[in-house]
């Protein structure tokens, strides 16, 4: 029995699945995040109201990977709905920090990040909309990559919000997730925002490699002890040759507000199909009314309630075009910002999250607070670019901390290629926790 300690899992399978023995990823083990459809198990999204749900059919990604011989050993834990920052908003419990158990391991994908961290599976999958794959990863201690949107099919994940969200690796190194991502990435015809995107792996030079520094996310409160790590693997940049530069991407301070007016409007779009009469209701009622207040008061917990609020109010008359056009504006201008970025340099470096793993309960009364865990990594679902985080160091604590390598779009090579060539010469990655 496999010893689940930092409850990174919400179901350990009995018997693990593999479909097919040969294969490029023949023999991998993979936990996969409880929001991803696989045929015939549970898919709960951290939710009540998906409790006792099973599966009809696989995901995109996860029939390609069965095809490609992966090992599916069980389902991990999340924030409900993929809504949060830390995995405390799972209706079945947080998931804990393997590096130090009184504290997060991040989130939404926590489970994911966590049954890396602590050697259960050799990668794992995640959905990202706002983070939710880089920051568990940096909290962590292990590498992980969003993929930009349209890479990586969609179909079969539940949506928290569909112009956002994306599935992407973890893995301990670069060199899997990229293994991984060359399988479950390209066209779907069962998604059509993906992308006719077939991956190849690229060799980069890092002698003629540009750095983009955006002072904007650099001044920011940052806990210095993360800055100090990022800077360093900068410095390492620099050593190999590449040239680095601060820029300014002016709209990037508005990442964040404009995030949660999008991301809360789709959400609520989403949500509404969950009414207790397409799959389950959980309550008796006399009236139809009655039947979808019971079950959506019921079924979803608090942040979710919060943010269908939310979404609500910002499409609401009178409000949306105070609120959500304003907020579709600023995206583009994100979007707008960047692609001139990329003009003059390759990869725009920060830091992944502005603080260390925080504690359990530290943030779960203060929404806002939990809120500003995305500070650095929403602006990049915004443009729909790729973001990789990658250990770097350690704070004096002992705890790990990550960088965030963000390219143009579909040059997720890049990413990976100075991922790979840095892991080869430092061994950040390869620190685990004690169990
Ligand atoms: N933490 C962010 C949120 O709560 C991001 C979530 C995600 O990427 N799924 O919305």
């Amino acid at each position: 029995m496999m010893d689940d300690k930092h409850k990174a899992f919400l179901k350990v399978f009995d018997t693990p699945i593999q479909a097919k023995k040969s294969g490029s990823l023949a023999g991998m083990k993979l936990a996969i995040k409880d929001n991803i459809l696989i045929k015939g198990e549970q898919a709960t999204a951290g939710s009540k109201i998906l409790e006792g749900f099973v599966a009809p059919y696989d995901a995109t990604v996860i029939k390609k990977l069965k095809d490609a011989g992966a090992i599916f050993i069980g389902k991990t834990n999340l924030d409900e709905f993929a809504m949060g920052s830390s995995t405390e908003n799972s209706a079945y419990g947080a998931t804990l920090n393997p590096w130090n158990e009184k504290l997060v391991p991040g989130g939404s994908s926590g489970g994911s990040a966590a049954a890396v961290a602590d050697d259960l599976c050799d990668a794992s999958l995640g959905s990202d909309t706002g983070g939710s794959i880089r920051q568990p990863a940096a909290f962590c201690g292990v590498t992980g990559l969003k993929p930009t949107y349209g890479a990586v099919s969609r179909y079969g994940l539940i949506a928290l919000a569909s112009s956002l969200d994306q599935i992407g690796p973890f893995s301990r190194s670069a060199e899997n997730v990229e293994k991984v991502l060359e399988v479950i990435s390209g066209r779907d015809e069962h998604d059509q925002t993906s992308a006719n995107f077939e991956y190849k792996k690229a060799e980069v030079d890092t002698k003629k490699l540009r750095v983009g520094l955006p002072k904007e996310l650099w001044q920011l409160s940052i806990d210095p002890e993360i800055s100090v790590a990022v800077k360093k693997f900068i410095d390492w940049l620099e050593k190999k040759g590449a040239t680095v530069t601060g820029i300014s991407l002016p709209s990037l301070k508005y990442g964040l507000s404009a995030y949660y007016i999008i991301m809360p409007a789709e959400a609520m779009a989403n949500l509404a199909r969950y009414d207790g009469i397409r799959y389950r209701s959980s309550a008796e009622a006399k009236s139809l009314m009655e039947k979808y207040l019971k079950t959506r008061s019921l079924g979803f917990g608090t942040e979710v309630k919060r943010r269908i609020l939310l979404g609500t109010f910002v499409l609401s008359v009178g409000h949306y075009d105070d609120y959500y056009q304003t907020a579709v504006k600023v995206r583009q201008l994100i979007k707008r910002q960047y692609e001139e970025a990329f003009k003059k340099v390759d990869v725009i470096i920060s830091a992944t999250t502005p603080t260390l793993p925080f504690e359990l309960g530290a943030k779960t009364q203060d929404p806002l607070a939990m809120y500003q865990s995305d500070l650095l990594t929403v602006s990049t679902n915004l443009a729909g670019l790729p973001g990789l985080s990658l250990p770097c160091g350690f704070s004096k604590s002992g705890l790990p901390i990550g960088a965030q390598v963000v390219g143009p779009a579909f040059h997720e090579n890049v990413l990976l290629s100075l991922a790979k060539q840095y892991q080869k010469e430092t061994n950040y990655h390869l620190k685990k926790p004690q169990r």
